[in-house]
């Protein structure tokens, strides 16, 4: 007993060595140099005092070419923030000149933004927004300044600091220089990130979840309301757009504004989601926001021009004749999918329909005199649809044949209708 009592506590260690070490935390990336490595010294760095005026700190580490001027690289992944030419209004004003400002992600949270300033010119046209990825050159190193494509002597300025503008932070009136250390103006050590701090890559992108749509709890059929929803974000500071579904087969396209209303055909209870996606990468899109509606009241004509009709398409001359969205093409389509399309004869003439109405919908659409000539034509087959509905197939059979055999071939029994009202 005694022995298998010892035993125990060789038994748990045991266990113990099968347990698997933690894995390490995965290191990196990394913030990184902004020049090629083995190109460049540092000239003024951080804080450095004097290096333009007396008394004044450095708001940058300026990098200079041991040889000539080369490539100007992204210190870590990020998004075009902005951008300042020497061609700009004010370029005049400050020492600048092309300057690249991108904006960064922390893995540890937070954002950060890096300058390149005095650039001979840019790698290509940015457009903000625009993702840069770590080590992908923004320009070449120049000397441009106060509006003038060689002020100074070629390095480039490189600044980290936590807003993307062209001065300081803290009050804007401050660029490249500031009256105490300029750690209390916004900036930030570049040798304290390069190397050190880890940023997020860009393939890390998401857009956060839309608020849940508010709208009302309930409506009426045909009743437009509008639902409204909002803060979502792109974690890389790109604007989005949302996209309301409205639960019944239709939904709205991708649109800026976060609100959008809608009328129900039918009643019964919709879902009503809200998702928001990226606009600068279209294909990132967030989780669906939903919320609910009560529709009460009878079917309704949908409202014209709406999307994601899957009956839509059809009934080709009424709609041209009446024009879409009016009660006898809703009818008439009803007609169709209740009971032409349940017998074998109604598929047929259906098939027919559709392989020989749209060119004449066409011609109806060319030529808007015919029109209410064929409005009248139709109007046998409306009544044929309204006695179908309503007495059974038998007699919509009847009522159809009748209709078909008034109505004939549109055009010239409409002709005889007409001469047959104006007769009267
Ligand atoms: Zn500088
Ligand atoms: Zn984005």
């Amino acid at each position: 007993m005694a022995a298998v009592v010892a035993l125990i506590p060789a038994l748990f260690l045991a266990l113990l060595a099968l347990v698997p070490p933690l894995p390490a935390q995965a290191a990196g990336p990394f913030f990184g140099l902004p020049v090629p490595e083995g190109t460049c010294h540092i000239g003024c760095n951080f804080d450095g005092l004097g290096c333009y005026e007396p008394g004044l700190y450095h708001s940058a580490v300026d990098y200079v070419p041991n040889a000539g001027a080369v490539n100007v690289l992204a210190t870590a992944d990020g998004t075009v923030a902005a951008l300042f030419t020497i061609n700009d209004p004010d370029a005049a004003q400050h020492g600048m000149g092309n300057a690249v400002v991108l904006r960064h992600l922390l893995a540890s949270g937070g954002v950060v933004f890096s300058l390149y300033g005095h650039l001979d010119h840019f790698d290509h046209a940015f457009h903000i927004g625009e993702r840069v990825s770590q080590g992908a050159p923004v320009g070449v190193m120049g000397g441009s300044g106060f509006g003038q494509p060689t002020f100074w002597g070629t390095h480039v300025h490189f600044e980290l600091k936590g807003a993307g503008v062209l001065g300081d932070p803290a009050t804007g009136q401050y660029e490249g220089y500031t009256p105490t250390p300029a750690e209390n103006w916004g900036y930030f050590d570049p040798n304290a990130y390069i190397g050190q701090v880890e940023f997020v890559p860009l393939s890390q992108e998401w857009v956060s979840q839309p608020s849940t749509p508010a709208g009302p709890g309930t409506t009426t059929t045909g009743q437009a309301v509008q639902f409204s929803s909002g803060g979502a974000a792109c974690n890389w500071g790109h604007p989005v757009q949302y996209r309301f579904d409205w639960g019944d087969g239709q939904a709205t396209a991708w649109q800026d504004a976060a609100t959008a209303s809608h009328a129900w055909g039918r009643p019964g209870r919709f879902t009503v989601s809200v998702a928001a996606r990226c606009a600068e990468d279209t294909g990132v899109v967030s989780e669906a926001a939903t919320s609910g509606v009560e529709v009460s009241g009878d079917p309704v004509d949908p409202p014209s021009g709406s999307s994601g009709d899957s009956g839509g398409g059809g009934c080709f001359i009424a709609t041209a004749a009446w024009g879409a969205g009016s009660p006898e093409v809703w009818r008439l389509r009803r007609f169709r999918d209740a009971c032409l399309s349940q017998a074998a004869p109604g598929r047929w003439f259906i098939a027919n329909y559709y392989a020989l109405s749209p060119p004449a919908a066409r011609r109806l659409r060319e030529n808007p005199a015919l029109r209410p000539l064929v409005r009248v034509a139709l109007l046998p087959l409306s009544f044929a649809a309204g006695a179908w509905v309503r007495w059974g197939q038998w007699v919509g059979w009847l009522a159809l044949l009748a209709a078909l055999w008034l109505g004939g071939l549109g055009i010239d029994a409409a002709g005889v209708t007409v001469r047959a009202r104006s007769g009267r």
